[in-house]
């Protein structure tokens, strides 16, 4: 799949459910209303359709959410889709399906993902102060994703850690962070909050510039470039003192579309082709209309025929809109 931009489009995420047990304050709001189960794809539907992706030359899948460890059965997903690794088919295959996930159930899980063929997971993870986890995820509580990591590593996943960073909530906190993944074996990456979803709070209050965090870093550590790759948006250093990797996510200081190789897929279906855009399709009723594969090949051609050149995420001052209306959560970051 090529897009109109001689871009390759080669990783899908996919949100499984717009569900979560935590109510992070700059993704959702305290009281959030959820889909319809009849708008949901089934595990079946949501295994076709990525499917037809891996067909099309998908290579990499990360599986996301809302939470996509709290929807019924779904290692059974995570085994269909495991199958598939290695496995050459009509393009190249298969190479890694991954998991964002906020931990919380990952000391149920993370044998039976790695059994999957999982062998990678991205934690999210804002501080590592028991009240203030409490108050940045409401519904959160951290012993239990701190014993959640444990048992990823202990179960042999390699681990990333993936931290927000909020002005005036965790930016104390980020050296502390860096310290203690890179002592576990863990990379970090950080993110700049994005304008996604109307949550009921200000984000220009908490929006803080990974440029400012970076120049800081480097005051106290050495940040060597690296040219390191995930096939994610993440650029990384590594950090001389503690061997270890820093990324930095940063779509409103840094434009990263131009290498942009990814779509994403809802939990209905809709597929949207970039993050920051409010254009989409909607594959549900390909697969719902049909068992026949080639109508599917051709919804998904004409989707990737649509994908924009860029996002326009802006955090106006004076409006104080997010620039698109859905929620991370539908998307899954
Ligand atoms: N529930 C899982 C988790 O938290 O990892 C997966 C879905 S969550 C939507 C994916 C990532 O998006 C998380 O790392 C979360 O911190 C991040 N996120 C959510 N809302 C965001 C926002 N407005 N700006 C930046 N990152 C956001
Ligand atoms: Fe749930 Fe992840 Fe959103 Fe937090 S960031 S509310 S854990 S989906």
């Amino acid at each position: 799949m090529i897009d109109p931009f001689g871009r390759h489009i080669t990783y899908l995420r996919v949100s499984v459910t717009d569900r979560c047990d935590f109510r992070c304050v700059y993704c959702m709001g305290e009281h959030m209303s959820f889909l319809p189960k009849a708008e949901v794809l089934t595990l079946e539907e949501l295994e076709r359709l990525a499917g037809a992706f891996i067909d099309k030359g998908v290579e990499r899948i990360r599986i996301t959410g809302g939470e996509p460890l709290v929807r019924r059965d779904v290692m059974r997903l995570f085994e269909a889709l495991g199958r598939r690794i290695g496995q050459s088919g009509k393009a190249g295959g298969l190479k890694e399906l991954t998991l964002t996930t906020n931990g919380s159930q990952l000391s149920r899980f993370a044998r039976e993902l790695v059994s999957a063929g999982v062998r990678r997971v991205n934690v999210s993870l804002d501080t590592r102060d028991p009240d203030r986890f409490h108050a940045l995820t409401r519904w959160g509580q951290l012993s239990k994703v701190l014993a959640g990591i444990d048992a990823a590593q202990e179960a042999g996943l390699a681990v990333k850690i993936n931290m927000v960073a909020l002005r005036g909530t965790n930016e104390d906190e980020i050296a502390s962070m860096l310290e203690w993944a890179h002592g576990r074996g863990m990379d970090l990456t950080l993110i700049e909050t994005m304008p996604l979803g109307e949550i009921g709070e200000d984000r220009v209050d908490h929006y803080l510039p990974l440029s400012d965090v970076r120049a800081k870093l480097a005051e106290r550590y050495t940040l060597e470039e690296s040219s390191y790759q995930t096939g994610g948006p993440a650029r990384y250093v590594r950090v001389a003192e503690t061997g270890g990797r820093l990324g930095f996510i940063t779509p409103l200081t840094h434009n990263f579309c131009e290498a942009c190789n990814r779509v994403r897929l809802t939990c209905t279906g809709t597929l949207y082709m970039c993050l920051g855009q409010n254009d989409a399709a909607d594959l549900r009723a390909a697969v719902r209309a049909s068992r026949d594969d080639e109508a599917l090949s051709a919804a998904i051609d004409a989707a990737i025929a649509r994908k924009p050149k860029g996002h326009d995420f802006v955090i106006d001052r004076n409006t104080r809109a997010p620039a698109v209306s859905r929620p991370m959560s539908l998307t899954g970051g």
